[in-house]
């Protein structure tokens, strides 16, 4: 799968790129993502990507101009069609129902606005408008890391395990059941943790998951997993795919919540 991210700031793209499992899988070859300098698709001395808005008011706005010549020449490098995606808060929100359907696409430009964003007409050449979030950042750099980060876990090969892209929160509908490593019980020493409040002198992990029992393993994690989403985000229930043991154990939770109020 290939990604090209245009931007007037390529070092914001660069560095966080090289690290962790989407470093790995750029350097495997399994995603090919070019980092593209808008800058060099302007024509005058100064290199030019603003200028100043139609009708007046503050602040600069992203020439039209460089945005095209920059996709016709990812297009004629990369030669079949893109999907161009323009980051932006008025876009759609990004979600990862969003992020696993454009894991399917071959090819995604991520356009990186500045200032005041850019000249409407680049929609002219967009495919999608995305917004990752009811806030307004400085720039698209993060927001076009963030949805290449989201959409490449779902390209086979990045992520090692498929079965954990799989299990995450969100990807069934549910948040994820929480997780524990070694060593199984750690002493508290500090007074400010709330579990020496509660007069627990160790934080132990849960006994289940030391059990060794997979069956009862499998069963905690499901009622964890939806007892978490239940209490954090419950609308995330009206559109989860459950099983006929999880609906059961979403009754019996719902029961037991109802019978503490
Ligand atoms: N005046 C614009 C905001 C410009 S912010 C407006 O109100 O719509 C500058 C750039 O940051 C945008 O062009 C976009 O690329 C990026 N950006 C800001 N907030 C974002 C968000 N929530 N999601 C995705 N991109 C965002």
């Amino acid at each position: 799968m290939t990604f090209d991210i245009v931007t007037i700031f390529p070092a914001m793209i660069e560095q966080p790129l090289a690290a962790g499992i989407i470093g790995r899988a750029i350097e495997r070859g399994t995603l090919d993502v070019k980092v593209r300098d808008l800058r060099d698709f302007t024509t005058d001395r100064h290199r030019v990507v603003d200028d100043v808005p139609y009708g007046g008011g503050p602040g600069m706005v992203l020439k039209a101009d460089p945005i095209f010549r920059a996709l016709d020449a990812i297009e004629a490098e990369r030669g079949g069609p893109l999907t161009v995606i323009l980051t932006s808060p008025q876009g759609r929100r990004f979600t990862q129902a969003e992020a696993q359907r454009l894991s399917g696409a071959a090819q995604i430009v991520l356009l990186c606005g500045r200032y005041e964003g850019f000249d409407d007409r680049v929609r002219e050449r967009v495919t999608e408008e995305l917004s990752i979030g009811d806030y307004v950042l400085t720039g698209g750099e993060l927001a076009a890391l963030v949805v290449l980060d989201a959409v490449a876990r779902f390209v086979p090969g990045v992520v090692g395990d498929e079965q954990s892209v799989a299990e995450d929160s969100f990807s069934r509908g549910l948040l994820d059941f929480p997780q524990y490593t070694r060593p199984a019980e750690i002493e508290i020493d500090g007074d400010t943790a709330t579990a020496v409040a509660e007069g627990q002198r160790v934080l132990k992990v849960p006994d289940v998951l030391l059990s060794g029992n997979h069956a009862e393993i499998r069963r905690w994690r499901k009622r964890e997993a939806l007892s978490r989403t239940l209490d954090r985000r419950p609308d995330l229930l009206d559109d989860a795919v459950l099983d006929e043991e999880e609906l059961s154990l979403l009754q019996e939770l719902k029961g037991a919540r109802d019978g503490r109020d």
